[in-house]
């Protein structure tokens, strides 16, 4: 085995414990703090699940753009399933227009409209599912902010913009990737909530 893919290795076992860490403490609050509600028990048994192989990638992709946020989609499943990363242009929008754009690309994303758009136009072509979309929070934690939420409903607060896409928020703190929280919508919450993320190797 060459230095390189031990590494590689290394790497994707780090993240992955991390993440199903994360996940299983996630899944124990749920238990110990919500009662069950049908809403909750759907949501629950749903199954959400991503390939290793994807995960990684986005947190490889977390780590490189830190100190900035990144972001991007998961489009297809099973051996169909890639990301599709997507330039952030916060910063640019932020210089050009602080008044309109407060924030830069350390506490927010906007995504390049052309590659965002090709996705979409990539998944309709391919009939592919638009699985996830995906952001990064340098130095603080997965959590679904209200940016996050009313982004994610931009058209109407009541609707998620793609309906059936789960959001996968990843916390880096020092450059380092710390874990994966994903959000989905639930209908009857009319809210995303925190659901547990399957990596499937
Ligand atoms: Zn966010």
């Amino acid at each position: 085995m060459t230095r390189r893919n031990y590494q590689t290795i290394a790497k994707r076992s780090k993240y992955a414990t991390a993440i199903v860490a994360a996940n299983t403490m996630a899944a124990d609050r749920k238990t110990i703090d919500l009662p069950p509600t049908p809403a909750k028990l759907r949501i629950t048994m749903s199954k959400i699940a991503i390939s290793r192989r994807s995960m990684d990638a986005i947190a490889a992709q977390a780590e490189r753009e830190f100190p900035d946020e990144c972001c991007g989609f998961v489009i297809g499943a099973g051996a169909d399933e890639q990301i599709r990363p997507i330039t952030n242009i916060q910063n640019r929008k932020h210089a050009e227009n602080p008044a309109a754009y407060p924030r830069d690309a350390r506490t927010a994303y906007l995504m390049e409209p052309k590659e965002h758009l090709a996705v979409l136009e990539e998944v309709d072509r391919r009939k592919l599912p638009l699985r996830f979309v995906y952001h990064s929070h340098p130095d603080h934690d997965a959590y679904f902010s209200p940016t996050d939420r009313a982004q994610a409903c931009s058209f109407d607060p009541t609707e998620p913009d793609y309906p059936g896409t789960a959001y996968i928020v990843v916390s880096v703190r020092d450059g380092k990737f710390v874990r994966a929280a994903t959000f989905a919508w639930d209908s009857a919450a009319r809210d995303f909530i925190e659901t547990p993320l399957i990596v499937e190797s």
